[in-house]
């Protein structure tokens, strides 16, 4: 038996979708890959809708120690050059590359600092 949210990210629809249409709290694997091999109306129009869209989950991981997590991405995310546990030092990271300026964005996902590298206009 996998999670609700586990089913939800394997169907790659939201979690709220996947309440809403009664799926329940612990599903089978088998139960989700009928619901994938033969999609109801409501996800068969749910992944028809997202094409070229943003992805519903991205995975998070860390470049540290490898640390993953999916998660669901937010609009105010800009492209990390790196992620990492907030619990690591920024020196266990590269260097900043000669003409870059780095910022750390907190609170990504459940644990992540983001990192981003950017050139100097
Ligand atoms: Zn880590």
């Amino acid at each position: 038996m996998i999670s609700r949210r586990e089913a939800a990210l394997r169907l790659d629809i939201p979690l709220e979708m996947a309440s809403r249409h009664g799926l329940p709290g612990r599903i089978s694997e088998q139960d989700v890959e009928g619901l994938r091999a033969d999609p109801p109306a409501w996800l068969a129009q749910s992944w028809a809708n997202r094409t070229g869209k943003k992805p519903v989950w991205v995975q998070l991981t860390c470049n540290v120690c490898g640390f993953s997590e999916s998660a669901r991405p937010k609009k105010w995310w800009p492209a990390f050059t790196w992620l990492t546990c907030d619990h690591h030092g920024i020196d266990e990271l590269p260097p900043v590359a000669p003409g870059h300026s780095r910022r750390e964005i907190d609170e990504i996902g459940s644990r992540f600092v983001g990192i981003v590298d950017e050139p100097y206009a």
